[in-house]
């Protein structure tokens, strides 16, 4: 079954800009520097120090605690230290690296040899698939980085009937995705059916979107060639039909209930990029060392898809595609719609970065103040969440967030933009959604932290009162036992006088 999308944009995708060379591999450059913090979850911890010499694709970094992920070292290398430096994160602020300064000579090596028939592949059991994706520290690749281990797990505990790989690019400008499943389709067919396996799921669905036909074109050849069980779905473009909630709607027709999960209704959602990754550790016993990576933009040179290390400053992508232009005037991580401003080109490769978007003043150029709502409704309609962004954006603007979240479900918006994108009157929409989300996650952290603390003060008020009962408990008995001891003297000198008395008559 497939639902027709009617809410979302359609938008230039601007896709075939990075289409046009094939993948490359950027070279290995001398300094790798790779965040302890690259999945959502507890950050992982080292397991080497400083001047360790390590080898391509030993651990270097465990993953700690359940939600957690694993590094690997991209090349042979020695381990110059654990820094603070700069990392892709909306704070801004540094975060805490190891970092590895690579051998002479220290390649990519080989990866193992692109599938001819991902029919014919070994499948281990459920578990050892899932056990052995965790140890290559694989994350979600389509930039929501959770490990993918995790997701495994929790498919394994509730029956799910429908596995969807999203090929689908996420936003405008990013090509990632086509060009895996242009030039490497064999790997994320054999990915789907290892992740098929560990799931038990009823069937698979490898989702794209109409806008790059050579890719469809090529996908229909092989899962034909290879009688795949795979089906291929071809959804119109228009964006973000690559979200998780809206792809299962479009596939499934079901709809995943608000903060609930895509298991809930029996689908499970996984990235073109993380199922060729499962692929590589499952079958190679390669852990998640590179990824490709979009580099487009009218600020680039020379745009394409690479495919980097893990750990290589950005600055290298940039130098690799041939440069900024003359008027390039910022980075953004991801998409146009939902990227994150980068302040600076010495932020390092991490798991999650699936494009650099290389922006020009031209790009802005329409820019325009923010005007009063006029009331159109142009919001609602095209909201893939089904949320009515005018009434949030009321309660937002009079503080009232509680009733946001509760009442109109805030924490259902995906930040997708498609609500400023329409805006007659310009107003940035996702903006005030983000910071209301921000606010109310502060809300609840300063909640948490207050009841901790009276929670930490009636404990200490009891601990105060139990002492002083046990104080005054011991006092008692000391008197008593004082008293008693008091008494038998005195009854030992009696008796003594009486014997005395006794003698004397
Ligand atoms: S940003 Fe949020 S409210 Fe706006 S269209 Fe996207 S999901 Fe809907
Ligand atoms: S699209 Fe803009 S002007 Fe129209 S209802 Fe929504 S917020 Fe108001």
């Amino acid at each position: 079954m497939t639902a027709m999308l009617t809410s979302g944009i359609v938008v230039n995708g601007y896709r075939d800009m990075a289409t046009r060379l094939p993948v490359a591999r950027v070279p290995v450059c001398s300094e790798l520097v790779l965040p302890l913090q690259q999945h959502i979850g507890t950050p992982a911890e080292p397991v080497v120090g400083s001047g360790d010499r390590v080898v391509r694709g030993q651990l270097i970094a465990r993953a700690r605690g359940f939600v957690s992920a694993g590094l690997h070292a991209p090349v042979n290398a020695v381990v110059l230290g654990i820094e603070c430096r700069p990392v892709p994160h909306p704070s801004g602020l540094n975060g805490l690296c190891l970092v590895l300064a690579a051998e002479d000579g220290a390649d990519w090596g080989s990866a193992g040899p692109e599938v001819v028939d991902p029919n014919s592949i070994a499948i281990p059991e459920p578990d050892i698939i899932r056990m052995m994706v965790r140890q290559a520290g694989i994350v979600g690749l389509g930039g929501a980085t959770f490990p993918t281990s995790v997701k495994i797990k929790s498919g394994m505990s509730q029956p799910v009937d429908t596995l969807i790989i999203n090929g689908c690019d996420c936003e405008p400008w990013i090509s990632c995705d086509e060009m895996l499943l242009r030039e490497r389709p064999g790997q994320v067919l054999a990915g789907c059916h290892l992740l098929r396996q560990s799931l038990a799921a009823d069937r698979c669905v490898l989702a794209v979107e109409d806008d790059a036909p050579e890719m469809v074109a090529g996908l229909q050849q092989v899962i034909a060639d290879c009688n795949s069980p795979v089906r291929l779905e071809v959804l119109p473009a228009r964006y973000p039909s690559g979200s998780e909630k809206q792809l299962i709607h479009i596939i499934t027709g079901k709809e995943v209930p608000s903060q609930g999960l895509p298991v809930d209704v029996g689908a499970a959602v996984y990235n073109a990029g993380t199922a060729a990754a499962v692929y590589q550790a499952v079958v190679h016993e390669v852990p998640l060392i590179s990824r490709l990576v979009s580099v487009s933009g009218p600020g680039i040179g020379r745009p394409r898809v690479v495919e980097a290390l893990l750990g290589t400053p950005v600055s290298e992508l940039l130098r690799f595609c041939g440069g900024r232009t003359a008027d390039a005037n910022g980075l953004i991580m991801g998409g146009a719609m939902m990227g994150l401003g980068l302040a600076s080109d010495e932020i390092p490769v991490t798991k999650g970065m699936n494009s650099i978007l290389v922006t020009t003043p031209a790009m802005s150029q329409d820019a325009q103040g923010e005007m009063p709502c006029i009331r159109c409704g142009e919001c609602a309609r095209v909201c893939p969440a089904r949320l009515a962004p005018q009434q949030l954006l009321s309660l937002i603007r009079n503080g009232d967030l509680e009733q946001a979240q509760q009442r109109w479900a805030l924490e259902d918006c995906i930040e997708c933009g498609c609500c400023n994108a329409v805006c007659p009157s310009h107003i940035p929409l996702a903006g005030y959604y983000r910071y209301a989300k921000g606010e109310i996650r502060k809300q609840g952290k300063a909640r948490v932290k207050a009841q901790q603390a009276r929670q930490r003060y009636e404990f200490r008020m009891e601990r105060i009162e139990r002492a002083k009962r046990e104080r005054e408990e011991k006092l008692r008995k000391k008197k008593e036992a004082l008293q008693a001891a008091n008494k038998a003297r005195a009854r030992a000198a009696m008796a003594e006088e009486a014997r005395s008395f006794e003698d004397e008559m």
